[in-house]
């Protein structure tokens, strides 16, 4: 990282969450579930939580989706701390770093394009490991039939681990189950990997929390971190939503009618089993939230005057359906 940024950092203390969406279409109920995990676990540190727009891969990006995203939070009451961040307006950092690490040997130029976009965009599950073909090759970094050449991080053989809050340490093997990750494309685009892990480092980030579809990349970004020489965040990778298909769950909150019933849960079957009603859940929740919203909200949102001269604890409207979280095996003790 630039040298300014790691003394910035050298002074930060405390806890820092953040939720980091992809603007391509409206948040759904997975979504809502990480973000609502994240900004408690955050908040019941006592810490700071951030909101990341990861819209880097600008042909998946949709019209309206930022705006859509900020509204369903606004609705959830989530509230979050500083500006709001664009990776886009970013690109500036992650270039300084890919320029750092290329000098540094740790990139080689890559020719493989049938396999860039696989690699990319944020990929939801288990991505397939690049064979290392142009590892050893000595490739021109000019274009060559009108295309220039991807840069891949060499890994370093070996076990990449990574702390998980409330679960077994993840790990994956570096050759067969990681592999060369493209952290620039051919076109130009920045990869989400170097992006994100570029941005939990730079932002102080000290918990993850996200869908357990992005745990197989969770190896790439901490190697990429620990070659940059700071400390890795804890992660908390959350089973999956499900609907009654098996599809991750679609709804967004307020939009769905209040006998819906939903299946919610992780991939494995055992974990499938139908929940309340989303007004029922959304009752609990209100509850709950209520009970704890001394401890949830920063002091500054806490205390609002009541236009008598008084202070009073400001009471905003919560509805979330919170099944996926009671659901989850390691429960938020609230
Ligand atoms: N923006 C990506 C997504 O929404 C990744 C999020 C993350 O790393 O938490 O799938």
């Amino acid at each position: 990282l630039p040298e300014h940024l790691q003394r910035q950092l050298a002074c930060r203390r405390g806890n820092r969450g953040r939720f980091a969406p992809s603007p391509t279409g409206r948040l759904h109920l997975g979504n809502l579930r990480t973000a609502l995990l994240s900004w408690l676990i955050t908040r019941l540190q006592g810490g700071e939580w951030l909101l990341r727009i990861d819209d880097l891969d600008t042909p998946r990006n949709r019209a309206g989706a930022e705006a859509a995203i900020l509204s369903d939070l606004g609705y959830l009451g989530l509230e979050w701390d500083g500006p709001l961040i664009r990776q886009s307006e970013r690109r500036g950092l992650y270039g300084t770093v890919l320029s750092a690490l290329r000098r540094s040997g740790r990139l080689y130029p890559c020719r493989c394009s049938r396999r860039m976009l696989a690699d990319v965009s944020a990929p939801h599950g288990a991505t397939p490991v690049y064979p290392g073909f142009c590892r050893n090759r000595v490739i021109g970094w000019g274009p060559q039939q009108g295309r220039l050449p991807s840069w891949r991080l060499r890994l370093r053989p070996g076990v990449l681990a990574w702390a998980e809050q409330l679960a077994q340490c993840g790990s994956l093997v570096a050759e067969t189950e990681v592999g060369d990750v493209v952290l620039r494309r051919a076109d130009g685009f920045l990869a989400y990997h170097l992006a994100t892990a570029v941005d939990e480092l730079a932002l102080g980030i000290t918990d993850v929390v996200r869908g357990e579809d992005l745990a197989d990349n969770t190896a790439r970004q901490i190697h990429l971190q620990h070659m940059l020489g700071l400390p890795t965040p804890c992660y908390l990778h959350t089973p999956l939503v499900l609907d009654a298909r098996g599809e991750p769950g679609g709804v967004d909150p307020g939009a769905q009618p209040a006998d819906k019933r939903l299946v919610a849960g992780g991939r494995r079957p055992r974990q499938l089993q139908p929940r309340l009603s989303i007004a029922q859940l959304a009752g609990e929740v209100q509850e709950r939230v209520d009970h704890h919203l001394d401890a949830l909200l920063p002091a500054h949102a806490r205390e609002v005057t009541d236009g008598r001269g008084g202070r009073r604890v400001r009471r905003r409207r919560v509805a979330f359906q919170l099944d996926a979280v009671e659901n989850h095996p390691h429960r938020i003790a609230a």
